[in-house]
């Protein structure tokens, strides 16, 4: 039986995050689930930096900022969660987006992951977007696609 107690949600930002959210809080409600709310920032800016030979601590700083910057998005996000009354989790994590999605799954033992179609860089005329594609193909536990 479908009941999950722990969603994991995974959230880029885009225009279409919105639309995921909400999913993820209707289900979250319907089955007084926990929301845990992820975004990953992706590792690969490091790698673009050499092509542009920046200094490793504008790099560094850049991430930092990042980080912060995302995790006070995400806080938001949740503060509108909880005063529903859903209980929430903000994490912000460095790494590879499907990657770190997985294992995150894996580590707080979520019952299902919502996620978009698409997301930033979305090209809607590819069927699914590449972050979206491995979680599907790797994931242990139900995937819902919200469609962008
Ligand atoms: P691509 O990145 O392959 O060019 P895209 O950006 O349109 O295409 P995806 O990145 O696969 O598509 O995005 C699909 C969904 O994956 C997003 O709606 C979001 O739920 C999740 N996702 C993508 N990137 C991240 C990220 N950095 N952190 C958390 N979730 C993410
Ligand atoms: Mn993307």
């Amino acid at each position: 039986m479908f009941d999950p107690k722990k969603v994991l949600v995974a959230t880029d930002f885009s225009n279409f995050a919105e639309k995921v959210l909400e999913t993820a809080e209707s289900i979250a409600t319907k089955y007084n689930a926990s929301v845990y709310l992820l975004h990953v920032v992706d590792q690969n800016v490091s790698k673009s930096s050499d092509d542009y030979n920046l200094p490793d601590e504008v790099v560094e700083r850049y991430k930092e900022q990042g980080m912060k910057n995302s995790f006070e998005i995400i806080k938001g996000q949740t503060e509108k969660l909880k005063s529903k009354g859903i209980e929430t989790e903000p994490v912000v994590m460095a790494g590879n987006p499907a990657e770190v999605i997985l294992s995150e799954q894996a580590a707080k033992g979520a019952d299902v992951i919502v996620m978009g179609s698409h997301g930033k860089t979305g090209l809607t005329r590819y069927m699914l977007g590449s972050v979206a594609e491995k979680v599907i193909r790797h994931a242990t536990v139900p995937v819902l696609v919200v469609r962008a």
